[in-house]
């Protein structure tokens, strides 16, 4: 049969959209940058396998270092092992996000290579929202493993456990306790102690420092390794990028990923990937001059961001231009602020911590933690490049010398470009800007209760910050909380307070490429296990002082507009403490309104520390009220607790056994019991922080 040119065209025409259909864009789509990390959260991409044997292989890695990290610790004390372990003992070490793998080939791990967890312990012995999958999973008794189902599976995996706690929480590093002996009941063999830091206690750095010297050498035996001398290593190249300004629109100046940078911004939001919200409204909630307590109203409505009372919200926040300065005049990168850089890991599987293109003052503003406490191991690493002999011989000391680190750095609660200049005036120039992204923390988002009702406010999330303001004894500094001012930087903008830069603080309000204007800050929503009693009716008890009472705004907020619709809600009690109520009574007027709604079936206990000649703590009104606590926790009523967790809320807990053991006629130990077995069955709650 013959056919005609039309037939050939259609029949082209056909055979293209098909290939195009099939092949999704592949063999078409313009060329993106080769340096361009595209993940939502700014660090490589993810794609590929989650089979960590096949990972290892590929990259020739015989050590993997697993972490299970909330606040970043956790991941920054990762990569300071692979660095290590390759920098002293030729391991060839990778750090692996303990969610981008499956677990069901662990029984393979090969006995010659090594695998480290390093756990952080979440909230009430909870393993951290990246170790949530890895946790259910090495739960199963026994563990689903792909090949061997024998007593003990994982009688060739070898390994290594640092866990990050807090002693104030009752299950302490629980989650590498427990790790370590479900490994152990597995069959694999730990390498070294498990190690312990306390946050809690201030040692989290000693301690990791302190555990890891005799865990290399237990390491150094089992694996036949040999020391040599570190030298650094980068492990990202930069390149300065002659070919794009920051006006080219693949670059980044700020925006948290490639959604934020190529789209108007596109949920679902959350952890990688936050709203830019709009701030509805905020104001000042002291009336002292000397102090800051802020209300800020977040507005997410059109975001299909949805939140329960109780639950969280993170700020993410920018670092303040006084810092930036600093620390772009400490390492000599003033003049080159606005170059734009590329970075890629030089091992493949080494992860930027924030996408580029993108420049130095970008990625040092919105990406790197650099007001932080400087490290003791960081200032070892940064002796090599010191300007001089004399500088280069004090930072070794300063490294090596915990008690000389605690008195000229610590103690004085300098950062790093702090700590650096301190030892000499600078610039540091020949230190590589990888050094100072691998030795500084990823800038993170910090979390807020919320205090706002969702039945009330579905789409107007509230927050209650106290601005971080530390004057140093003796030091003549004052220590600024990253969020807590920049939040504040924001109130007095729209408000057109006189003082648009607190304290000497200046922020870009307006975001990269202005996309922040009009105030507003990007957040996601963290949902918590703090929560209301499904029952309105079942009675409660609050125990919140200072900020600590955010959720409970929240709580009666919500009471109050249960019992407005005309439901039944039970005996609603909360024991607020604050300094003066003419200073920092936080909600002062508003809980008179709750009052009228609520009538007597809400109480509201105050302890103020600073107006008689004793202070009073919350601890002192709720034992003065055993009695009627007592009654009310018969009554079954739920007991909450928010607010500081190293001491209030520890008292707090000894309080209600003794309330127990006195007003039931227990001995101590059986109301100890009676306390634990509230806080299992979720009767007693935390947040605390
Ligand atoms: P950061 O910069 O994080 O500094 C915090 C503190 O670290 C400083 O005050 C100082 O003591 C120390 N520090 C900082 N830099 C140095 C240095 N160079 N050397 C030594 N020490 C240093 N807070 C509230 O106000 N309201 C809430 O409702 C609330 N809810 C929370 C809920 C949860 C679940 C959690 C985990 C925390 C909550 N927080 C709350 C605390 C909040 O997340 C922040 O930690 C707090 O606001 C401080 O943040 P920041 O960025 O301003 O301070």
């Amino acid at each position: 049969a013959q056919v005609d040119t039309l037939d050939i065209v259609v029949l082209v025409l056909l055979l293209l959209g098909s290939v195009a259909y099939f092949t999704k864009g592949t063999y078409w789509g313009v060329p993106k940058d080769p340096y361009a990390t595209s993940a939502l959260n700014g660090s490589a991409t993810k794609k590929g396998s989650r089979n960590i044997l096949e990972k290892m292989d590929e990259s020739g890695k015989n050590c993997v270092i697993f972490y299970g990290s909330q606040t970043g610790t956790a991941e920054d004390y990762a990569s300071r092992l692979a660095k290590e372990g390759h920098a002293r003992f030729g391991l060839n070490t990778m750090t692996a996000d303990l969610e981008d793998f499956d677990y069901e080939n662990l029984d393979q791990f090969p006995p010659d290579k090594v695998a480290f967890f390093v756990m952080a312990t979440y909230g009430e012995g909870e393993p951290t929202d990246n170790a949530v999958e890895f946790w259910e999973f090495i739960n199963q008794d026994p563990p689903s493993f792909s090949e061997n189902s024998d007593e003990k599976p994982l009688g060739n995996l070898k390994y290594v456990a640092f866990g990050l706690g807090n002693n104030t929480y009752e299950h302490y590093n629980s989650m590498v306790r427990n790790l370590d002996k479900i490994l152990t009941k597995l069959g694999a063999k730990r390498i070294g102690t498990a190690g312990e830091g306390d946050d809690g206690a201030g040692t989290m750095e000693e301690d990791f420092l302190g555990w890891k010297e005799p865990m290399w050498a237990a390491l150094v035996q089992e694996m036949g390794l040999e020391e040599r001398e570190a030298v650094y290593e980068p492990v990202f190249s930069v390149e300065e990028r002659e070919d794009l300004s920051p006006e080219t629109d693949t670059v980044y100046l700020g925006e948290p990923n490639k959604n934020h940078l190529e789209n108007s911004q596109k949920g679902p939001y959350n952890a990688h990937n936050p709203f830019i919200a709009p701030i509805a409204e905020s104001k000042e909630l002291f009336t002292v001059k000397d102090r800051n307590c802020l209300h800020c109203e977040i507005d997410v409505s059109g975001s299909g961001i949805s939140y329960t009372t109780g639950d969280h919200i993170a700020i993410w926040p920018t670092n303040a231009g006084l810092e930036v300065d600093r620390l772009m005049k400490t390492f000599g990168l003033e003049e080159k602020r606005h170059r734009v850089i590329s970075m890629k890991g030089i091992d493949p599987t080494a992860k930027v911590p924030f996408p580029t293109p993108t420049t130095y003052d970008a990625a040092i503003r919105y990406h790197m933690e650099i007001c932080a406490p400087v490290s003791r191991q960081f200032m070892s690493t940064l002796a090599a490049f010191a300007p001089n002999e004399e500088a280069k011989k004090e930072m070794a000391k300063l490294g090596s010398d915990a008690d000389y680190f605690k008195e000229k750095i610590s103690s004085q609660m300098l950062n790093v470009s702090q700590a650096v200049s301190a030892v000499h005036p600078g610039p540091w120039s020949a230190v590589p800007f990888s050094c100072l992204v691998e030795g500084l923390n990823k800038l993170q988002p910090r979390y807020y209760s919320i205090s706002s009702s969702s039945l009330v406010q579905p789409e107007k999330i509230s927050i209650t910050a106290v601005v971080e303001s530390v004057r140093v004894p003796g030091a003549g500094h004052v220590v600024k909380g990253v969020t807590t001012n920049y939040l504040l930087a924001l109130k007095q903008k729209q408000n057109g307070d006189p003082d648009p830069s607190p304290h000497g603080l200046t922020y870009e309000i307006n975001g990269p490429r202005n996309k922040y204007d009009g105030i507003h800050v990007p957040v996601h929503v963290r949902h918590s296990n703090f929560k209301l009693p499904s029952n309105p009716s079942k009675p409660i008890i609050m125990v919140g002082p200072g900020t600590g009472v955010a959720p409970f705004r929240g709580f009666v907020q919500e009471r109050a507009e249960q019992a407005k619709r005309g439901e039944e809600v039970g005996q609603t009690v909360l024991f607020y403490g604050c300094r003066r109520s003419s200073e920092d009574w936080l909600y002062k007027a508003e809980w008179d309104e709750y009052k009228k709604i609520l009538g007597d079936k809400l109480t509201i206990f105050n302890a103020f520390s600073r107006e008689g000649p004793k202070k009073v703590y919350v601890q002192h009104m709720i034992k003065e009220n055993a009695k009627f606590i007592n009654d009310l926790l018969q009554q079954k009523a739920n007991f909450y607790v928010c607010g500081d967790a190293a001491h209030m809320a520890r008292e707090v807990n000894e309080v209600l056994g003794q309330i127990i053991a006195s007003e039931r006629g227990v001995d101590e130990k059986k109301a100890e019991q009676v306390v634990k077995s509230m806080r299992s069955s979720g009767v007693y709650q935390e947040d605390v922080w």
